[in-house]
């Protein structure tokens, strides 16, 4: 039997590179549904070579565009739209693992939708599990979904944990820190002077991986590690502490583990987001990703540096906002995407997103994340708060 995939942000950077992967196996995976925001025109073409029995959009009117563009052609697929859609192609009885690469808080709903129905998540959308932590690994556990990190540096830790590693059989006494490297992003080695008068052009030109302009923008302010380390301690059950950010510009070690006798594992490979989808969608086996090998001779060298944590300080923010807890780290999430959003539309400078953050950590109430509605409405009042000071 094949499995049956949901790829929710089908039209992205890791929407795109998860059809690659099944497309390489028609043998092991089937597709069951696409979604997209409102890129009507590509997830047309999309529905063509795939046929998905449904595609769902963000709204309405890009179902209806969808659908007239599809009408000419002879496809079941069934095209539905909003967010309740959404969580009924990811929980749907017929569906086995779903693919979560919405960006940003918009992912949330959905994915958990799919953790409560016991699928097998491939987690992408590190933001929906930085705004619930909690609530999301609790999802997790209580209806028996298995969560496979899909970010490379998380990937590269599961995979260098223990075979059969559960946060709570206490391996903790074995590791001694957890390594999440970094590439340093555009701006690596630069100074504040230097980052005052960056363009969204600029911001958005990654050394090493081709991604969406969200997370572009948020590796270059080292938002993302940042967003990352909140996301490990969630995903490995470990504190802040236990967590060094080794930044490391060739981006070939993905993450490393180290343990108490002085061993390190590493997982290695090309920067190519491929390797981990494959890894989350066949484990405990593996299967080809149509990723080429590593060719040491060629790469030769590899650098270490530690990050620079007074130019690029959204690094600290994050993980004084896990250790804040409750809505904290919401408030921060929500913060960063109008601001990051701010920031592309030329509305304010690349170094207002940072202080943009600190400001709405500083001033919206953080309470108890113990409810969805919770963090929701602290995610709603942290936008409200920055687009006002947008505004303003
Ligand atoms: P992207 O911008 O390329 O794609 C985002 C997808 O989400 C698109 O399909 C878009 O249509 C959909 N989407 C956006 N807003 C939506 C909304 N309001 N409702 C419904 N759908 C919506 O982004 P990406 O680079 O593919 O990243 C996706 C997620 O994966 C992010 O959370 C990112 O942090 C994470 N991630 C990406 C990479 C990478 O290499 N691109 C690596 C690690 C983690
Ligand atoms: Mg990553």
């Amino acid at each position: 039997m094949t499995q049956a995939i949901t790829v929710l942000g089908a039209t992205g950077s890791i929407g795109k590179s998860t059809l690659d992967v099944i497309s390489r196996h028609p043998d092991l995976y089937r597709i069951f549904a696409l979604t997209a925001n409102t890129q009507v025109n590509l997830m047309a073409e999309l529905c063509l070579k795939h046929q998905p029995q449904y595609a769902v959009m963000a709204d309405d009117g890009s179902a209806q565009a969808l659908k007239k563009a599809l009408q000419s052609h002879n496809i079941q697929t069934q095209v539905l739209s909003g967010v309740d859609s959404l969580c009924e192609v990811s929980s749907h009885n017929d569906v086995d693992q779903v693919m979560a690469a919405i960006v940003g808080a918009a992912g949330l709903l959905p994915t958990l939708a799919a953790a409560k129905s016991g699928k097998r998540v491939l987690l992408a959308n590190k933001e929906a599990l930085v705004m619930s932590g909690e609530i999301f690994m609790q999802t997790i556990a209580d209806n028996g979904a298995e969560l496979l990190p899909i970010d490379s540096e998380h990937n590269a830790i599961f995979q260098s944990l223990p075979a059969g590693f559960d946060q709570n059989q206490g391996l903790k006494n074995q590791i001694r820190k957890i390594l999440l490297t970094a590439s340093g992003g555009p701006f690596r080695g630069w100074s504040k002077q230097q980052l005052e008068v960056v363009t969204p052009a600029q911001a958005v030109k990654h050394p090493n991986w081709s991604m969406g302009q969200k997370i572009s923008v948020d590796s270059a302010s080292l938002m993302n590690k940042g967003l990352e380390l909140i996301e490990a301690c969630w995903l490995f059950d470990v504190q802040p502490e236990q967590i060094e950010v080794v930044v490391h510009p060739e981006s070939v070690i993905h993450s490393m583990v180290q343990y108490v006798d002085g061993s390190v594992i590493s997982q290695m490979g090309n920067p190519d987001m491929r390797t981990p989808i494959a890894y989350g969608m066949a484990w405990p086996e593996r299967i080809d990703s149509g990723v080429s090998s590593l060719d040491f001779f060629d790469i030769a060298q590899l650098n270490f540096e530690a990050p620079d944590r007074q130019v690029f300080p959204a690094l600290d923010l994050c993980s004084q906002a896990f250790k804040v807890g409750g809505t904290a780290p919401a408030i921060l999430n929500a913060a960063n995407e109008i601001a990051v959003e701010g920031f592309l539309r030329e509305q304010i400078s690349f170094l207002s997103i940072s202080s943009l953050i600190d400001d709405a950590l500083n001033h919206c109430e953080i309470s108890s994340a113990n409810s969805l509605e919770a963090i929701l409405e602290a995610d709603n009042a942290a936008r409200r708060f920055v687009q006002e000071r947008i505004k303003a």
